[in-house]
């Protein structure tokens, strides 16, 4: 088995030399109580969220499952779809598809913890990582659960060519919101405007004072910002609310790798338009996974929303995929085709 590990906790913005290649022999315990199972991983799912794992953290950000600090050497764990070749656990049968908590390497070997047998219903596996996946259920819980739309709102999106961002900006146009969205060039732009429906979008990187681009797009102020990446653009937003205003505090990738200034909104303004910022994490709406589903598989089959997924193939690629969301490579649901089938 050939996996990735980082060589060394990372600070700053990953690079690719971050990381090395080791192989291993895997085999089953033959105790057939053991319940492990080892998975072929197929689809290996790129998510920035990653980079707070590798890097070192204060005591009081390592609390959730998601900052659990992954330490040099260690086998990475990462969400993605596999195939289970041997199982000694009675929730998996051989050739099962399974999705959750795999890992960057070509097999995982697991007790099956955070990990689902999949029915990919006809859809291609990588769909099961993002449109139909914890993407898709992070878009969708967050905008309907945390931001509570009415219909008519004025909605922005930052990184909203990203994978989860595309997805709430067709969710909030489905609901009948006016969506404006942020992306880092010209060609996301086009995309969000000529194919994804959004009402308006613009490239943060040609703005010089985004307190007056966001009074631009937004003449009449702001209701839902939906924010993915904090800092300057958290301000702004802060600073373009209307009253009783609602924050999803999605993601705060300017700020994951301590090259980008820390988010610090005019709390005036915060208090005085009596406006709700909301943390979120997708672990905490899994039960609205049926809902969620059913919906967007809906809006998939009738065209009302559009599938944007960035693919590369083999496992040699998944550090170079990796280290490219930090630059803005990406254009939709970053993920890795390790094998085929
Ligand atoms: P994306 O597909 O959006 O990829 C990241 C994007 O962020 C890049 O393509 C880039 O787009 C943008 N970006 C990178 N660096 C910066 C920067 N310094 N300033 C502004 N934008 C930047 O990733 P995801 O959709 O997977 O995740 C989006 C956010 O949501 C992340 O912050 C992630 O951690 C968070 N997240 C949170 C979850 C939760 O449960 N709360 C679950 C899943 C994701 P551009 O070209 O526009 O710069």
């Amino acid at each position: 088995n050939k996996y990735i590990v980082i060589k060394a906790k990372i600070d700053g913005k990953p690079q690719e030399s971050d990381f090395e290649f080791k192989t291993e022999t895997l085999s089953l315990p033959i105790n057939p109580v053991s319940n492990d199972i080892i998975v072929k991983n197929l689809c290996i799912s790129i998510d920035p969220y990653q980079i707070n794992r590798m890097k070192t953290v204060s005591a009081s950000q390592e609390t959730s499952e998601f900052a659990a600090g992954i330490s040099p050497g260690e086998v990475i764990v990462a969400f993605g779809v596999g195939k289970v070749v041997a199982s000694h656990n009675p929730k998996f049968e051989k050739g099962d598809y399974v999705v959750g908590h795999i890992s960057w390497g070509e097999y995982s070997i697991s007790q099956g913890f955070i990990l689902n047998k999949l029915d990919p219903m006809g859809f291609p596996l990588s769909y099961h990582v993002g449109i139909l996946g914890l993407a898709g259920l992070t878009a969708y819980a967050g905008f309907f659960e945390v931001c509570k739309p009415k219909k008519g709102e004025k909605v922005f999106v930052s990184a909203a060519c990203g994978s989860v961002g595309n997805l709430v900006g067709q969710y909030a146009k489905n609901f009948g919101c006016y969506v404006v969205g942020c992306a880092g060039s010209a060609k996301k732009v086009k995309l969000l405007k000529e194919k994804l429906g959004f009402d308006e979008a613009f490239n943060y990187k040609e703005e010089t004072d985004l307190n007056l681009t966001l009074k631009r797009y937004f003449p009449d102020g702001i209701d839902i910002y939906f924010d993915n990446v904090g800092g300057e653009m958290l301000e702004a937003a802060i600073s373009t609310m209307n009253l009783h205003g609602r924050v999803a505090l999605c993601g705060i990738i300017s700020e994951y790798t301590n090259a980008g200034k820390r988010a610090a909104p005019d709390m005036l303004s915060v208090m005085y338009k009596s406006i709700t910022i909301q943390g979120f994490l997708v672990g905490n709406y899994l039960h609205l996974f049926p809902e969620f589903l059913k919906l967007t598989i809906d809006h998939l089959r009738t065209g009302k929303m559009h599938v944007l997924e960035d693919v590369s193939f083999g496992l040699e690629s998944v550090p170079s995929a990796f280290v490219g969301l930090f630059r803005g490579d990406n254009v939709g649901k970053r993920c890795v085709q390790v094998s085929q089938d």
